[in-house]
C-alpha cells in the first residue's frame, strides 16, 4: 500500500491532491490513502468561519467547501485528524468520527480505523496542561475562550486510545510527543529552527499524552504536523525490539517539505475504510460507564473490562458490515456567487449529525 502522509493542510485540498496526482503521474505509481495530521480547516461556509481560531488575515474559505459541496471529490481516499486551526464546531458534529465530505474521513477526537488491513489510531487537538482533565465543556457559538481550548486534548479521549490493546500500524498526532526530539538528529532541526532550541533543551517540546500513547501503543509509524517543519526519529521500545518510526511534516506551501510517500506492506488492494471492532467496544464502554460530559475528571486508575462490549459490537458488525455511515451533507455550502446571510448559532444550538446518529445507534447508546 502506498500512503501519502501530508503536516497541516490549512485547507489547501486542491493543492495536496494536485501534487499527489502530479507524483502519481511522474513514477507511475498509485497512491491508495492520503494523511493528514492536523489543522485542516474543514470550513464548509461563512458560519463555520466563526469556529476557527485563526488571524483575521488567514480567515478564507480556502478549498475544503467545494469538496464538502460536491463540487470536487477527493481522487484519493483522505483521513485526517483535528488541530489547533480547525471549524470545531464540524469536529463536534462528527466527535467520533465520520465523513467530513466524500472520500474525506475525520478520525475523530480520538479514534481507530482499519483501511485494508492496516490499522490506523488518531488523536485530534494540542496539549494543554490546564485543560486535559476538563470535560469537553465547549459548544458553539465559541467565545474568546472556548475557540482556544475547544481543541486542547482532554485526558477522557487519551484514556480511551491507552485501552487500545491490539497493534496499530500509524498513529496520528497534531502536536509531537513530548521528547521525541531525543530520538533524532535535533541538533540539525534545531539549525532550521531555533525558536525550538529553548523548548527541546528544557524538555518541554511536545504533547505529553501523545508520549504516554507512543510508548503504550508502540506503532509502526507515528506520524505529526505543527512545528511546521520535517523531522525523523526512531524511537526503540527496548526489550520487546518493537521499534516506531516517527516523521514530521511541514504546512503545505511551495518549496517546503509537506509530502511524504511511503509504502508499507499490506494485503492487495482495493482497500475499504472500516470500523474498528476493538476501538468500537472501547467506544462503547466508556460511554456507558463514564458518558460524555462537560465536567472534570481524572480517569488514570481506571481500566474497564470490554469484553462484554466487544462481543456486542462483533454482531453489529457482522450484521451491518463495517463500513462507516454515509456522508450526510447537513448544512448549505459556500456558494462564492451569492452573498450569504453568515448568521451566528443561537446559544444552546447543537447540531445534530445523522453519522453521529446512526453510530450511536449502533452501539446501542443515547444520543
Ligand atoms: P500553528 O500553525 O498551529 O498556528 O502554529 C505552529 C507554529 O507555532 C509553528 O511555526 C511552530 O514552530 C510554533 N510552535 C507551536 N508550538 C510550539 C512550541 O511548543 N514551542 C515552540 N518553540 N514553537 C511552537
Ligand atoms: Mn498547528
Amino acid at each position: 500500500m502506498k500512503i501519502a502522509v501530508e503536516g497541516c493542510m490549512h485547507g489547501e485540498l486542491d493543492t495536496v491532491y494536485q501534487t499527489i496526482q502530479h507524483l502519481e503521474k511522474l513514477h507511475d505509481i498509485k497512491i491508495d490513502l492520503l494523511l493528514c495530521c492536523g489543522d485542516f480547516q474543514a470550513i464548509r461556509n461563512e458560519r463555520d468561519m466563526q469556529s476557527l481560531n485563526v488571524l483575521p488575515k488567514y480567515k478564507e474559505m480556502k478549498s475544503f467547501w467545494k469538496y464538502y459541496s460536491g463540487q470536487e471529490v477527493a481522487p484519493i481516499p483522505t483521513i485526517f485528524i483535528g488541530g489547533n486551526h480547525e471549524a470545531s464546531n464540524y469536529l463536534w458534529e462528527l466527535y467520533y468520527g465520520g465523513w467530513a465530505a466524500p472520500n474525506i474521513f475525520f478520525l475523530g477526537c480520538a479514534g481507530v480505523v482499519k483501511f485494508g488491513n492496516i490499522r490506523i489510531g488518531g488523536l485530534s487537538g494540542i496539549y494543554n496542561a490546564g485543560d486535559y482533565h476538563r470535560g469537553h465543556y465547549e459548544r458553539p457559538p465559541y467565545n474568546e475562550k472556548t475557540i482556544r481550548s475547544v481543541y486542547h486534548v482532554r485526558e477522557y479521549d487519551v484514556h480511551k486510545l491507552m485501552q487500545v490493546a491490539e497493534p496499530i500500524d500509524i498513529f496520528l498526532s497534531h502536536d509531537w510527543p513530548l521528547g521525541i526530539t531525543d530520538c533524532g538528529n535535533w541538533q540539525q532541526l534545531v539549525r532550521f529552527k531555533p525558536g525550538l532550541e529553548k523548548d527541546i533543551q528544557a524538555g518541554t517540546l511536545g504533547n505529553r499524552a501523545a508520549a504516554e500513547l507512543l510508548e503504550k501503543l508502540k506503532p509502526s509509524y507515528w506520524f505529526s504536523a505543527h512545528l511546521h517543519c520535517k523531522f525523523s526519529a526512531l524511537v526503540d521500545h527496548g526489550k520487546d525490539g518493537r521499534k516506531t518510526k516517527f516523521l514530521a511534516l511541514d504546512k503545505c506551501l511551495p518549496q517546503r517539505r509537506f509530502l511524504q510517500i511511503l509504502e508499507i506492506e499490506s494485503e492487495c488492494g482495493p482497500f475499504e475504510l472500516h470500523y474498528d471492532e476493538e476501538w468500537l467496544a472501547i467506544t462503547r464502554k466508556f460511554n456507558s460507564i463514564f458518558p460524555l460530559t462537560n465536567k472534570n475528571a481524572n480517569f488514570r486508575d481506571t481500566t474497564p473490562d470490554i469484553r462484554d462490549c466487544r462481543e456486542l459490537v462483533r454482531s453489529k458488525l457482522e450484521a451491518r458490515g463495517a463500513k462507516p455511515f454515509e456522508f450526510a451533507r447537513t448544512v448549505p455550502a459556500y456558494d462564492p456567487n451569492q452573498s450569504q446571510s453568515k448568521g451566528s448559532y443561537q446559544r444552546g444550538e447543537c447540531p445534530r449529525n445523522p453519522q453521529t446518529e446512526s453510530f450511536l445507534q449502533l452501539l446501542e447508546l443515547p444520543y
